[in-house]
């Protein structure tokens, strides 16, 4: 029998040195040496197995993508600098021009741009469809459409895609099945048990978890792992070794952290729920959630991050940002810290009234990444500025 998610999170280590460490120790170098000329003549060869260029591997940026690995049940990956570097890599890397992606609609703002503005120079084009009605998804595809890419819960709406019929969708039509998986983590959801293709992940969310830095990852089949770990090799969105430490490290807590997020986030919604100054509360675990059933069957529990509506609409949910104490405004997400959000003045406010409202952003929309402190204190925040409404 394998190993569980906590242990793999933390037993899976780089190769202890003579110095006999418990703790792996930071490789910051920019490149190895070789053992003779004839060495160096293997590694650039690929006959033998080794470190040349931190840009094309390092032993903490290693250990990082082993542990993800593990966790998400894939074969191999490559780790970035940031996660919009693995979106662009999981892309660029892999489509030709004139291909086409199908893509769930609401995905992260700079994926947007990406496909948007950035891919349409390389003729590559993109439709989106309706997150909650695979019915619509077939009826989009063209002949050169090569991709699924999607994110599931979104973010913000919170809509659950289902991973079923996007892997039976992608089977049938041989598209390469895409996931950003950064909202859910590899400890509440596992894209890779359904047949997701690639897995990809901001790990400057919740894998960090506390704030500090950038990272991504793309996990998945080997043979696309291949391909992205030519061109990550050569176009460099390489990840810092020192990052690479940081997020392994932050692995370790992954478990623990993320079921005190979700508990705080129910409990959190629980209350949103019942306050006579919020018109709704929308979480995936929340049985009034449009998607219960599905966000049951594919979650373990319902993530970090809840989304609400203060009376008063645009005007309100300025308002109630206005009146907190404690709670952090930041457009981050994934920290220890509670934060607040307003997209529709912040994040998404580059797109119109109606893109906004096509992915469920209304005006007055907060919201909220539950975070660590104790729950007594973050709800005693949220009611005082929800009683000054
Ligand atoms: C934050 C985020 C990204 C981008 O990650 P960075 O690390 O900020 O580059 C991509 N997808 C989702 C779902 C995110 O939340």
């Amino acid at each position: 029998m394998g190993r569980k998610f906590e242990t793999n999170a933390i037993r899976t280590q780089t190769e202890r040195s003579q110095n006999r460490e418990h703790s792996s120790p930071v490789y910051l170098t920019s490149s190895f040496v070789f053992d003779s000329a004839e060495h160096g003549r293997e590694l650039f060869a690929n006959e033998t197995e080794g470190n040349v260029y931190s840009r094309y591997s390092n032993p903490n940026t290693d250990e990082f993508i082993r542990k993800i690995c593990e966790l998400e049940g894939a074969d191999d990956g490559i780790a970035t600098a940031s996660g919009m570097a693995a979106v662009f890599s999981s892309l660029v890397g892999l489509l030709d021009s004139g291909d086409h992606i199908l893509v769930g609609r609401s995905v992260f703002g700079s994926t947007h741009q990406i496909l948007t503005e950035l891919l349409p120079r390389w003729n590559i084009t993109h439709t989106y469809v309706d997150i909650t009605d695979p019915g619509s998804w077939e009826p989009a595809l063209r002949p050169e459409t090569r991709m699924f890419f999607l994110e599931t819960p979104s973010n913000p709406g919170l809509d659950i895609l289902d991973l079923q019929k996007a892997t039976d969708l992608s089977k049938k039509h041989e598209l390469i099945l895409n996931v950003d998986n950064c909202f859910a983590t590899p400890y509440l959801q596992q894209p890779g048990q359904y047949g997701a293709d690639l897995i990809i992940h901001s790990a400057t969310k919740f894998i960090d978890g506390q704030g500090r830095t950038l990272g991504g990852i793309i996990v998945g089949r080997e043979d696309l792992i291949e391909k992205l770990r030519f061109f990550a090799r050569h176009a460099g969105p390489a990840m810092s070794p020192f990052n690479a430490w940081v997020l392994s490290k932050s692995l370790e807590t992954l478990a623990v952290r993320m079921d005190r997020h979700c508990s705080n986030a129910l409990h959190l919604a629980g209350f949103l729920e019942k306050h006579e100054n919020v018109s709704w509360v929308r979480y995936p675990f929340l049985p009034s959630h449009p998607q219960f059933k599905l966000a049951k069957k594919q979650m373990a529990q319902g993530g970090g991050v809840l989304v609400f509506h203060p009376e008063g609409g645009y005007s309100g949910a300025r308002l109630f940002i206005d009146k907190l104490r404690m709670l952090s405004l930041s457009s981050n997400l994934g920290d220890t810290r509670t934060i607040v959000t307003h997209p529709a003045s912040t994040t998404h406010s580059k797109l119109t009234e109606e893109e906004r409202l096509a992915v469920g952003i209304t005006p007055g929309l907060v919201r909220i990444s539950v975070g660590l402190e104790h729950i007594d204190d973050i709800i005693d925040d949220v009611a005082q500025a929800l009683d000054q409404l």
